[in-house]
């Protein structure tokens, strides 16, 4: 990396950086510890009162912040200049002790390790990259074909790291674009929850972010982008839905159907990779009368640019989705009803419409190290440091509300919350508080939901949906609401993963039969019985504590791809999971699942199925999970090869 400009140049955007990632810069190109000492300590990172997001500024006086800026000035001024070299990256040790310096927190080694593949100090395909492309070189991949299904995060990434290897690969995607859910949603306001600098593939950063927050067409853009620069456009097949796939036992090879508009097609691959996600089949809902509604309706996934000016709308839902698309919503429209089935914990956020500093940007692209540090930082202040909170004490007293003193806590911050955003409209306050544990659902960042809800122009209905008529909504206390307009924030079908596809296993096993409404798979992507087929965001897999779902998909890569190195390299046909390494760690998912606050009894969501069982949420930490599919233990696996099963 060069460093481009003036010293003018790197002046103004040293104004915008954040001081503590400086010192972490200043400490590796010179290599001084006199960087880590006392004297640059930064004040301990903490969220000011009321807000999800912490301080992490470092709270330095005004001379300190200057006289860092002045010495990153000259030392960048030299590296520049050619005067001085950038010295190295730091070692596994330097680097925890770097990061343990700057949040002013303890960090474990295993956490130092993760971050060190998540900022690329370390390569993590390393662990299977060489192997595979030997085996590739001598020609142990020739025929080997690869599906993806999608083409939004999930396959986009499959596909980088299969084209890196040198793996034949086809992509079926049902839509005529790249990216998913971010294609396919395009509400109002429609964005990333999660700090947008984490939310990247670690080996595609885009340090071009311009908000922290980033709204829907920046994120499909990168995802666009990402298809060019890992140049995969010509593998992928735009139009097709793939209906149904069968494992041949003979062959150990999976035969899949799929439609092209009116052609149907037949194809045979050798292993499968779903990265169909678990939120793409809009749920709606079961509601007497829906469909004798004579207004226009649109589930928010399946959004339609239709002018709302004056008119009188009327939502279903309050999830993430709901609470994005309402201010623009009613914004325009001449009055809008939020019909409310249970309230959703609502948190404030900082910087969620603030435009990222020109003088950030310029340093995430030119300042060595900035951006790998800045990552690392982002990762520990918006992932795990909630997790505490979401674990059940079975020491705190009153399990009906919270699950421990932290989650508690929490509760009574976003319960003033609730009551300053209502402004005059205190008496909604008792129907916005939700009566299940934070956590319990996804935490939503507010966007001025309460606000919102408090203009004269939004009625929140809390009544319950009795019917839907020809001309409005009939609440269960008799109330009739006329509207012109529905809108359906009801959600995904999200227990119903890898539907509509038919998918047949070994035996000819119907595998929506074996899972019947409690899908679980091993790692969340291999289930036995149906070898070389990978899952990724699959079963138990999501995250609700904090965190980007990219990286989990990235942790679920890592391990396919040494899924396929074991098979390639040892010229094996099939891969297939023990049944009882599945059951095993699966009854520990649900083990755990009962302990957080998700798997609380009176949180009933998206991710519980009928019975309350959760199947779309990891039990796990990020650091745990990193660490749970870090490593294929092959003989978690029977390995398939035609006419002799190992
Ligand atoms: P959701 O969280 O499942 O919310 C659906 C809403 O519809 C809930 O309030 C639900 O009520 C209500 N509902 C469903 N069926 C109903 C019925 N028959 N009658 C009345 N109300 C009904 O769906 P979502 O808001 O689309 O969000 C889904 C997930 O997508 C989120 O959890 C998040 O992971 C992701 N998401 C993320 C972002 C982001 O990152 N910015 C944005 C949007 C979505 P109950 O609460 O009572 O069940």
């Amino acid at each position: 990396m060069t460093i481009p400009g003036t010293n003018e140049t790197l002046r103004a955007a040293l104004q915008d950086v954040n001081t503590p990632n400086l010192l972490l810069v200043l400490a590796t190109i010179t290599g001084d510890d006199i960087w880590l000492s006392e004297r640059y300590a930064p004040a301990p990172i903490e969220a000011p009162e009321g807000s999800l997001f912490p301080d992490d500024s470092g709270g330095y006086s005004a001379e300190l912040t200057s006289e860092i800026r002045e010495q990153a000035m000259s030392i960048l001024a030299e590296v520049r200049e050619g005067q001085r070299s950038v010295g190295q990256a730091p070692s596994l040790t330097r680097f925890q002790q770097m990061l343990a310096f700057s949040t002013g927190e303890e960090v474990a080694l295993e956490t130092a390790e993760m971050l060190m593949e998540e900022t690329r100090f370390k390569n993590r395909d390393v662990q299977w990259l060489p192997t595979l492309q030997s085996a590739v070189s001598q020609g142990k991949a020739a025929g080997f074909r690869v599906l993806i299904v999608g083409a939004g995060m999930s396959g986009l990434g499959t596909a980088a790291k299969l084209k890196e290897a040198g793996i034949a690969f086809t992509i079926l995607e049902k839509n005529d674009a790249v990216g998913g859910t971010w294609y396919e949603n395009r509400y109002p306001d429609c964005g990333v929850d999660t700090p947008n600098h984490f939310y990247s593939y670690s080996f595609h950063r885009n340090p071009d972010w311009s908000g922290y927050f980033s709204k829907r067409d920046e994120l499909h853009a990168y995802f666009e982008q990402c298809a060019d620069e890992f140049d995969i456009r010509e593998h992928i097949q735009f139009g097709c839905s793939v209906t149904r796939m069968a494992y041949d036992e003979g062959l150990n090879t999976w035969s899949v159907s799929y439609s092209r508009g009116e052609e149907q097609h037949t194809e045979t691959f050798n292993a499968v990779v779903s990265a169909v996600g678990q939120l793409n089949q809009p749920s709606i809902p079961n509601i007497e009368g829906l469909s004798s509604f004579q207004g226009a309706m649109w589930h928010s996934a399946r959004w339609r640019d239709e002018d709302l000016t004056g008119k009188r709308v009327g939502v279903i839902g309050t999830g993430c989705s709901c609470v994005q698309l309402l201010p623009k919503t009613a914004d325009r429209a001449g009055h809008t009803w939020v019909f409310q089935r249970t309230p959703h914990w609502v948190a404030p956020a900082r910087d969620y419409y603030k435009p990222v500093e020109p003088g950030l940007i310029w340093a995430l692209n030119h300042i060595p190290y900035y951006a790998e540090f800045h990552r690392a930082r982002m990762i520990l202040i918006f992932g795990d440091r909630s997790w505490p909170a979401v674990v059940v004490d079975p020491a705190w007293q009153d399990q009906s509300v919270s699950v421990n003193e932290a989650n508690h806590a929490m509760r009574e911050v976003l319960i003033d919350f609730v009551k300053s955003g209502l402004g005059p409209k205190q008496d909604y306050v008792p129907h916005c508080v939700p009566d299940f544990p934070v956590w319990g659902k996804r935490l939503i960042v507010d966007n001025g939901w309460y606000e919102t809800l408090a203009r004269a122009d939004v009625s929140l209905v809390s009544d319950g949906i009795a019917r839907i008529t020809e001309t409005g909504i009939e609440t269960n206390n008799g109330d009739h609401h006329a509207i012109d307009v529905l809108i359906l924030a009801t959600g995904f079908k999200s227990n119903e993963l890898l539907s509509p596809m038919q998918v047949l296993g070994l035996g000819g096993q119907d595998l929506a039969a074996v899972w019947g409404d409690a899908a679980n798979a091993y790692k969340g992507t291999s289930m036995p019985g149906f070898p070389n087929l990978f899952l990724l965001y699959g079963p138990n897999t999501n995250i609700v504590h904090g965190g980007s779902i990219i990286y989990q998909i990235e942790c679920q890569i890592h391990y396919v791809m040494q899924c396929l190195t074991l098979l390639l390299s040892n010229e094996i046909q099939a891969l297939d999971v023990r049944e009882e390494i599945n059951d095993h760690y699966n009854k520990e998912v649900q083990a755990i699942s009962g302990q957080l606050a998700w798997g609380h009894p009176r949180v009933e969501s998206w991710y519980k199925n009928q019975s309350g069982q959760v199947i779309n949420n990891s039990p796990f930490s990020l650091q745990k999970f990193w660490a749970v599919t870090h490593d294929l233990e092959p003989a978690d696996y029977r390995l398939l090869k035609t006419g002799s099963n190992l």
